[in-house]
């Protein structure tokens, strides 16, 4: 007998039931520009609502329309796509580099185009949902190796058969832990066993090394790390992401990466706004010299408050609160004042580790950081005086 169509209605039912009696169900807030001081969002260098990227955004939208009208290899592949691509393979010293629509889909893409039969993943375990989905739906097995351990990478490394092709990849900076990939660690790990080397410098590019060239940038080239993801939508502002490499990668890539071929391609005055974001991130350098003072501050301050501070150097800031509730009513007391943070639960991270995701960003003025301090040492004070169990 068929199944009648309300098993669907139940079944949607179900699901939405459990995830609720777990405490993880998961809300959109709709964002006015005012008001609120984000220290939720990845727009590290304050790039995002500067006028100069809207203006070239428009331009570029006059220039070459709204949308691109097809895909790279139909007609959609302009100018400013390729202007682009050269500027980010400059940037992160790259012979060639290939322009996606997002984060998301040039990891898809990267790992769809590099896995075959023979291809054995190795990824750190906290690597973003998009590395470990891209392998996953390539139909290669990921070999999980313990966050930032070498030794453990090794050992995995070491048990693979001598015909497999190996693929190491790991986040550059850790989504939701802001600490860095070792990436000498690793490029020596994987030139020992023949491995290629894949970073997703997403949080990295545009914030770290000594051009905003991210933590593989110029200082690792092809050899250490053949394959260099970035995104756009993070420090530059705008939106999109690139694989970038030798010649030879991104020829391939424009061959067999499927979620390369088969969409539409990023609308031109997204490119426009991103070339505006990278002669920016060149001739202000200040940008990031602030935003490092920032974090020391920050830091700093909060360990003098005592919160539970992660062991990082760069703008994601997590408070590991461990309980979802405690991390939801801390969020929600800081919303209050007007603070947005990330409200960070499982299945994101792990069971017991929930966390604020606090990010700071060159746009935050001295005083948006003391309003956090203070609204964080009032929720600090409640737990010392034990109260912050009885939050409503
Ligand atoms: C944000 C992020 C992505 C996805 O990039 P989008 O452009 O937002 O799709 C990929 N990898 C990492 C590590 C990220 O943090």
């Amino acid at each position: 007998m068929l199944a009648p169509r309300s098993d669907w209605t139940t079944w949607l039912a179900e699901r939405a039931g459990d995830r609720r009696a777990r405490g993880l169900w998961r809300t959109r807030r709709c964002h006015t520009s005012e008001g609120v001081l984000d220290f939720a969002g990845n727009d590290y260098l304050g790039l995002a609502r500067d006028p100069r990227l809207a203006e070239a955004q428009a331009a570029g939208a006059r220039r070459f329309g709204a949308g691109a009208r097809a895909s790279h290899l139909v007609s959609g592949h302009l100018e400013v796509h390729e202007a682009l691509e050269e500027r980010l393979a400059a940037l992160t010293g790259r012979p060639a580099a290939l322009l996606f629509s997002t984060g998301y889909m040039a990891n898809l893409g990267t790992l769809q185009a590099l896995c075959n039969g023979r291809t054995q993943v190795f990824q750190d375990r906290l690597n973003h949902a998009s590395l470990l989905d891209g392998a996953t739906l390539a139909g290669a097995r990921s070999r999980r190796f313990h966050h930032r351990d070498l030794e453990d990478l090794e050992r995995l490394l070491a048990r693979a058969p001598a015909e497999a092709l190996r693929l190491v990849v790991s986040d550059g900076v850790f989504s939701m832990d802001g600490d860095v990939a070792d990436i000498a660690g690793l490029a020596a790990t994987s030139e020992r066993h023949g491995a290629w080397l894949m970073i997703d410098d997403a949080h990295g590019l545009g914030v770290l090394g000594s051009h905003g060239d991210g933590c593989v940038g110029r200082a690792h080239g092809i050899d250490r790390v053949p394959v260099l993801v970035g995104t756009l939508g993070k420090a530059l502002g705008t939106g999109g992401a690139f694989v970038a490499g030798s010649r030879a990668l991104i020829a391939h890539m424009i061959q067999f990466a499927r979620p390369y071929v088969y969409t539409t391609a990023q609308p031109p005055g997204v490119a426009a706004a991103t070339l505006e974001a990278l002669d920016i991130l060149a001739v202000e350098p200040e940008r990031r010299t602030r935003l490092a003072s920032l974090i020391r501050r920050f830091r700093a301050e909060a360990a003098r408050l005592g919160l539970p501070l992660a062991d990082s150097d760069t703008p994601i800031q997590p408070l590991v609160l461990g309980d979802s509730e405690r991390v939801m009513r801390w969020a929600g007391r800081l919303s209050e004042r007007g603070l947005l943070v990330g409200a960070i639960r499982e299945p994101t991270v792990p069971r017991g580790q929930a966390r604020l995701r606090i990010t700071l960003s060159a746009a935050h003025t001295d005083a948006d950081l003391d309003a956090l301090l203070e609204a964080l040492a009032a929720l600090q004070a409640d737990v010392d005086g034990g109260r912050d169990g009885v939050i409503p």
